[in-house]
């Protein structure tokens, strides 16, 4: 049965395919694991379904339109698109402004949530909304997130204990950080703290990261460790080296990263060498967003001929 044909229902969590696999992965010579969250559905997936997971499985009396905001190409844009569609609500999405480019030729997310019924609104969001409205931050940054992940840590604590390891060492790229610090958290609280959770920031820099880790929840033992590389990094530019890597990983792993945060994240995990050779296995979470690839590889293809 197809998730997308399902409307207004509730339980749909046996169509979403959990627990995600986890799958050995070798990459530039070192050995780890691959927790492939791209593939819990293929509307539905990587973090965002984990974030908006609650908002799947939980009962809106009353609901009938979903608000949000933020950037026109993003993931959380696309997948809150599905989850409206799933639950038949009209989807409302505010953006500050629509590359004349995007609207004259839509594709990727954009493209994906437009077919998916997405209202598209110019301007900020309203400041109240009534009874009938259910308003999603940005991204995804809200409490709501936190049920999700907890099912994620679930999933990744009762495989550490099949595979009878002490602990993980678990690396993942940030954005708003909502993904790693309610991992972290999450992981604290089944465990008490075995694994840690290590993330970098695609989007701002470590202060930002932090600041977003505080806003989240105050108490910093359930932050995750940030890690950087010593150049400074444009969220959505085009990077030669990020390029190179994801080309790599494409060869070597025959898996398909994401083009806007993996390819840093990759790089600032090989760039940290002392996390290999501890006895700690290592585990990559695959946060999905592949389909927003479709907007950045023909970008990185144009500047970088020779490479491909
Ligand atoms: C949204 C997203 C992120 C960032 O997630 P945060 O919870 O905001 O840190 C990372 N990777 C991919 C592929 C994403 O879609």
């Amino acid at each position: 049965m197809d998730l997308l044909s399902i409307q207004g229902s509730v339980d749909t969590t046996p169509l979403l395919s959990l627990p995600s696999p986890i799958e050995p992965l070798s990459f530039e010579g070192r050995s780890l694991f691959l927790k492939r969250d791209e593939l819990i559905h293929p509307h539905f997936s990587g973090n965002k379904a984990r974030k908006f997971h609650y908002f799947l499985t939980h009962q809106f009396e009353g609901i009938t339109t979903l608000i949000s905001y933020g950037s026109a190409q993003s993931n959380a844009m696309y997948s809150l698109s599905v989850l409206a569609k799933i639950r038949g609500w009209r989807f409302c999405y505010f953006v500050e402004h629509l590359a004349t480019f995007l609207e004259q030729n839509p594709h990727g997310n954009y493209h994906g949530a437009l077919v998916n019924g997405m209202e598209l609104c110019i301007g900020k969001p309203p400041q109240s909304i009534d009874n009938h409205t259910l308003m999603i931050e940005e991204g995804g940054r809200q409490a709501e997130s936190e049920w999700g992940l907890r099912v994620l840590a679930q999933e990744i604590e009762e495989w550490r204990v099949a595979q009878g390891f002490e602990s993980l060492t678990i690396f993942l790229p940030s954005g708003t950080g909502t993904t790693a610090l309610f991992l972290q958290k999450a992981l604290n609280h089944l465990a008490k703290g075995r694994s840690r959770v290590y993330t970098t920031p695609c989007v701002g820099d470590r202060a930002y990261l932090t600041a977003q880790f505080t806003m989240l929840c105050r108490d910093t033992h359930h932050h995750p460790t940030i890690l950087s590389l010593d150049k400074k990094h444009h969220f959505a530019k085009l990077y030669k080296e990020n390029y190179k890597i994801w080309l790599k990983l494409q060869q070597q792993t025959g898996v398909e990263f994401d083009l806007l945060y993996d390819p840093l994240g990759w790089r600032t995990l090989l760039a940290h060498s002392e996390l290999f050779s501890t006895q700690t296995p290592i585990l990559y979470l695959h946060q999905g967003g592949v389909l927003g690839n479709e907007s950045m590889l023909p970008r990185y293809q144009r500047k970088y001929k020779d490479l491909a």
